[in-house]
């Protein structure tokens, strides 16, 4: 099969055309490689050929690299890594320098890249090689070096190359953060050359133009912009730039650490070696157990959950129109997020004001996004169009998806499903909010209850990428297949879980949470808590995380907890809730009433630790180790995502995995909670835990799952498998 196309015409421009066949994008396949690089020798050895364009056969240019490129070199180990990033980098040299005399630079042929859209990844590193970029001016395409976001960086020369053209400061946001951008923009930046109607036509007049193609690092002289590290200039840039990326990382991801060093030592020396060193530096992040989890959760695993890998057989159950019931924090930003999908929302709530201040919510957010440039007047007009604010439940009368998101209380919710269900046609389907009430509990208020089912999703509603989807104990595959569709409308990632105390997300978040408190109690330095667990990767410290959600919902959880559970309520719970009961009665609530584990100045910064904390739980002279805080944490966390598996709350390792990441923001470079643990390793992290419980409790107990494992050196992924069900 063809991927690269070659067309010589009568003009003298070769035209090379990617187009991988059975794909609506393209990407860099090992095939295609090799097609490219025996294009490219064709037309350069040509004599009739002035100048190659190379363009793709798609409306877009391409997506990146097949990923099984890197995995089958992953294979023969760091030396196959190395030898075939090094084969991509003198296949896009030989584009670049285009037989041009080494030492001169005279002669060569032009290569111009035109793309008709997006073009990410190894599908703009390719373009960097050629000596013109031209894009169709096409505002949805975006230009990018995205690689960053699954754990590596651009290792085709896209580093070496964009940092030689902007500068590190101008290629910071592109390599450090995946940031990608219109055509216009990446004009704008430098990133590009020219956004034109037809680039085809344009790069073939420019390569018929006799056009200067030496890249100035090429050329005698060659100076860095904005200057190489030991440049004054340079210098500060560097400086600033690891104490950057260090602040935001924490040192927890290999990728960013490994980057910089690719970028700093690469300024230093010539181009070719840049080049060797980025190579090496790319190969250390492949052969990173990092990188492989990273991939496999944030890209293919997500990739696969959003396309439906666990959706039952159901005919398409697209919504149409959807019922918000309760115009609350919750409900106000489930109506944004689904008239931004172009669904009509009816928001309901007891009062017209209450609403009203709903919807207001989604006009207040359009607003912010008219002010930063991002939406339009008559975008604004539309999605607002689509949301009723009403208290009339017979507005629901058509609606065939109701999302309830009322206080969170058995009664006024019993009361609300069966006022709805009262309206509502016989198919509709009725959803709850509910973060902490059993599913099938509420279900029984339901004449329905194979239509009824839990959406939980998280706040800021907006900003959260994950829904969770929880099964109740008569939920019917219609139903699962319907919250889905939803959720794919409104371009979220969706996780199926079975119905169990806190579900899957806080099931494992409050015992971090709880971790964090209990060794305050012990008298552990609060920074060193909320430290070692952003020196793992987690964004947020446990006892920052118990402000910012407040203390009294913590309270409150441990309440409702403790009368659910009554004599099974965990006894070593105690200390816990000792420490956060006080703080409760002196009124410090988190940050929302600007006191709790932190102080806060007016404006609710926060100021450091609150010393009152020292007469609460006496400090201890002698700290624990790091690793014994870090691995507290990450247990508490991990070991009930393992139970939850052993329950069959969780049906999908895959699920668990970037749900933790999209959910709480479990550190991402581990791929997960059972992508960490195989990390670990079943027979150490089995060892651990037994330590662990022995210190401080059986909360740390080994899972019997993870003990079997242990034996018979299983890992999860190993286990269960890329499709597998954890049966
Ligand atoms: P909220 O108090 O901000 O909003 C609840 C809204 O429901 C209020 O506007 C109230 O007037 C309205 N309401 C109450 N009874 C009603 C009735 N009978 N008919 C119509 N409207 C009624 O609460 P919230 O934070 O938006 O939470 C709503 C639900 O979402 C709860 O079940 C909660 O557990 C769940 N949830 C909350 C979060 C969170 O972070 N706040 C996260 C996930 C899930």
């Amino acid at each position: 099969m063809t991927e690269f196309k070659l067309e010589k015409g009568a003009d003298g421009v070769a035209l090379i055309t990617w187009d991988l066949p059975g794909k609506s994008m393209n990407v860099l396949t090992l095939e295609g490689a090799q097609q490219l690089d025996a294009a490219i020798d064709d037309a350069l050895a040509d004599d009739a050929v002035k100048g190659i364009v190379i363009t793709s056969g798609k409306d877009t240019f391409a997506a990146g690299m097949d990923l099984n490129v890197l995995a089958g070199m992953k294979d023969d180990g760091a030396q196959g890594v190395f030898d075939g990033v090094m084969s991509l980098h003198h296949m896009l040299r030989k584009i670049e320098r285009a037989g041009m005399e080494p030492k001169t630079n005279k002669g060569g042929k032009p290569i111009a890249a035109a793309l008709p859209g997006t073009a990410m990844g190894i599908g703009l590193e390719l373009p960097l090689a050629c000596h013109r970029i031209f894009v169709a001016d096409n505002p949805k395409a975006k230009i990018g070096l995205p690689e960053i976001m699954v754990g590596i960086f651009p290792g085709s020369g896209g580093t070496t190359r964009l940092v030689r053209k902007l500068g590190v400061m101008g290629a910071s946001q592109y390599l450090l953060q995946g940031k990608s951008v219109d055509p216009k923009k990446a004009k704008g930046a430098g990133i590009i050359d020219e956004v034109v109607a037809d680039p085809v036509a344009a790069a073939r007049e420019w390569v018929l133009s006799e056009p200067k193609i030496v890249k100035p690092w090429d050329e005698k002289g060659f100076k860095l912009p904005g200057g190489a590290p030991y440049h004054p200039a340079g210098f500060q840039t560097f400086v600033g730039a690891n104490a950057m990326v260090n602040g935001q990382t924490w040192g927890a991801f290999p990728a960013p650490k490994a980057l910089l060093s690719a970028v700093y030592e690469g300024a230093m020396v010539p181009f070719d070696t840049a080049l060797k060193i980025e190579a090496r530096w790319f190969t250390s992040v492949i052969m990173n157990p990092s990188s492989g989890a990273m991939i496999r959760s944030l890209f293919l695993n997500k990739e696969a959950l959003e396309k439906g890998a666990n959706r039952p057989e159901a005919p398409d159950q697209t919504v149409k129109k959807v019922g918000v019931m309760g115009a609350g924090m919750m409900g106000a930003g489930i109506a944004l997020v689904s008239a931004q999908a172009g669904i009509e929302v009816v928001l309901i709530d007891q009062k017209q004001e209450a609403a009203d201040k709903g919807k207001a919510y989604t006009e207040a957010f359009l607003d912010k996004g008219m002010k930063r440039g991002k939406v339009t007047q008559e975008k604004k007009d539309k999605v607002l169009s689509l949301i009723t604010a009403t208290t009339d439940y017979s507005a629901l009368s058509d609606a065939d998806l109701i999302i309830e998101a009322v206080f969170e209380d058995v009664g006024v919710k019993a009361e609300v499903t069966k006022a709805v269900e009262a309206v509502i046609p016989e198919d509709c389907i009725f959803a709850t909010n509910t973060s902490t009430l059993p599913i099938s509990d509420l279900a029984k208020a339901s004449s329905r209850p194979d239509q009824f089912i839990g959406i939980h999703f998280f706040s800021p509603v907006e900003k959260m990428l994950l829904v969770e989807i929880i099964k109740g104990a008569e939920t019917g595959d219609r139903a699962v297949a319907k919250a889905l569709d939803y959720v794919r409308q409104i371009r979220k990632t969706p996780i199926v879980v079975n119905d169990a105390r806190f579900f899957y997300a806080n099931r494992c978040i409050i015992p971090y949470l709880n971790e964090g408190a209990r060794m305050v109690a012990e008298g552990v330095e609060p920074a060193l808590v909320d430290n070692a667990a952003r020196l793992l990767g987690m964004p947020v410290g446990p006892l920052q995380l118990i402000d910012e959600t407040s203390i009294d919902l913590g309270v409150k959880i441990a309440k409702a907890t403790k009368a659910a559970l009554g004599d099974k309520y965990p006894a070593d719970n105690k200390p816990v809730d000792d420490l956060m009961f006080a703080l409760y009665d002196q009124g410090r609530l988190g940050r929302k009433s600007k006191a709790g584990f932190f102080d806060y100045d007016e404006a609710g910064k926060r100021q450091g630790y609150w010393d009152g904390l020292d007469a609460l739980t006496p400090t201890l002279d002698e700290q624990p180790d790091l690793t014994e805080v870090q691995h507290r944490l990450m247990f508490a966390q991990v070991l009930e995502a393992v139970r939850a598996l052993e329950e069959d709350v969780l049906e999908d390792i895959r699920e668990g995995d970037v749900g933790a990441i999209l959910g709480w923001g479990f550190a991402p470079w581990s791929g997960g909670p059972f992508s960490w643990l195989d990390i670990l390793g079943a027979p150490y992290a089995a060892e651990r835990c037994d330590q662990l419980a022995q210190k401080f409790g059986p909360r740390f107990n080994c899972p019997d799952l993870l003990r079997d494992m242990a034996s018979k050196g299983q890992t999860f992924y190993g286990r269960f498998g890329k499709d597998a069900k954890a049966a």
